[in-house]
């Protein structure tokens, strides 16, 4: 049988999630959060009163929770279960969103986790997102595709998001996340945020959604002028 993978990394707030999802759908292919698996760790320990700067502890909080990930194959969202509980929701509440960095630094959080998402990759066709699938998690995905879009652009996109679940955060404050969020996800020692040698950038700033589906479909049937 032949498989499709594709990997789609980028930085916070670039569109990952809302383009691989859809990606996914038009193609007919499972879709993985990866991002959500971190998240999931960040809000158990958040949960527990667990220090996110100590790898020790967070690593036995992953280990021992129940993370479930229910692919939804309507609407090829990720439904977020931890231990039995749904926290789809929770785990994008600005808390989270705060410490998940720190947490997706540790070596040993990572090693875990990334084993997980592997297992995973290796059971078929799946498009999945997240900072290091093409680099680490699927090295042999079929096509790598690294989004990119301004600070700015990216926090006017994740305002909205909190916005519709009901937080409102200051633009210049979400900014300033972003800009250390960034930092910290492409300084960190274990698979840093980065770009595959073979993937293919695009740059989202000034494109809408089906603009950038559209050009990503385009790269995968081959047909994109531009690359
Ligand atoms: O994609 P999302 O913003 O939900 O990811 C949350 C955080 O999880 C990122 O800022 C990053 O620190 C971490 N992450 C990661 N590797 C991935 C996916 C997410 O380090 N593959």
């Amino acid at each position: 049988m032949l498989t499709v993978k594709i990997a789609i990394d980028g930085p916070a707030g670039a569109g990952k999630s809302t383009i691989a999802r859809i990606v996914a759908k038009r193609l007919g292919l499972r879709y993985l959060d990866t991002g959500a698996m971190y998240r999931a760790v960040t809000l158990a320990a958040l949960k527990k009163g667990v220090s996110c700067a100590d790898e020790e502890a967070l690593l036995r909080v992953a280990t021992s929770m129940d993370l479930e990930i229910v692919f939804e194959k309507e609407t090829k969202s990720n439904l977020v279960y931890l231990n039995g509980e749904d926290v789809t929701s929770a785990i994008r509440q600005p808390e989270v969103n705060a410490s998940v960095s720190l947490v997706s630094s540790h070596k040993k959080v990572r090693e875990f986790i990334v084993a997980l998402q592997k297992e995973i990759g290796r059971q078929g066709c799946i498009v999945m997102d997240g900072r290091d699938i093409g680099t680490v998690v699927m090295p042999d995905a079929d096509w790598k595709i690294f989004l990119q879009a301004s600070v700015e652009e990216r926090a006017r996109r994740r305002q909205k998001e909190l916005q519709r679940n009901g937080h409102a955060v200051d633009l210049v404050e979400l900014e300033e996340q972003i800009r250390q969020r960034d930092h910290s996800d492409s300084t960190r020692e274990v698979s840093p945020l980065r770009k595959a040698e073979d993937a293919i950038e695009v740059d989202t700033t000034h494109m809408n959604i089906e603009q950038v589906v559209d050009k990503v479909l385009a790269i995968i049937k081959g047909a994109d002028e531009d690359v």
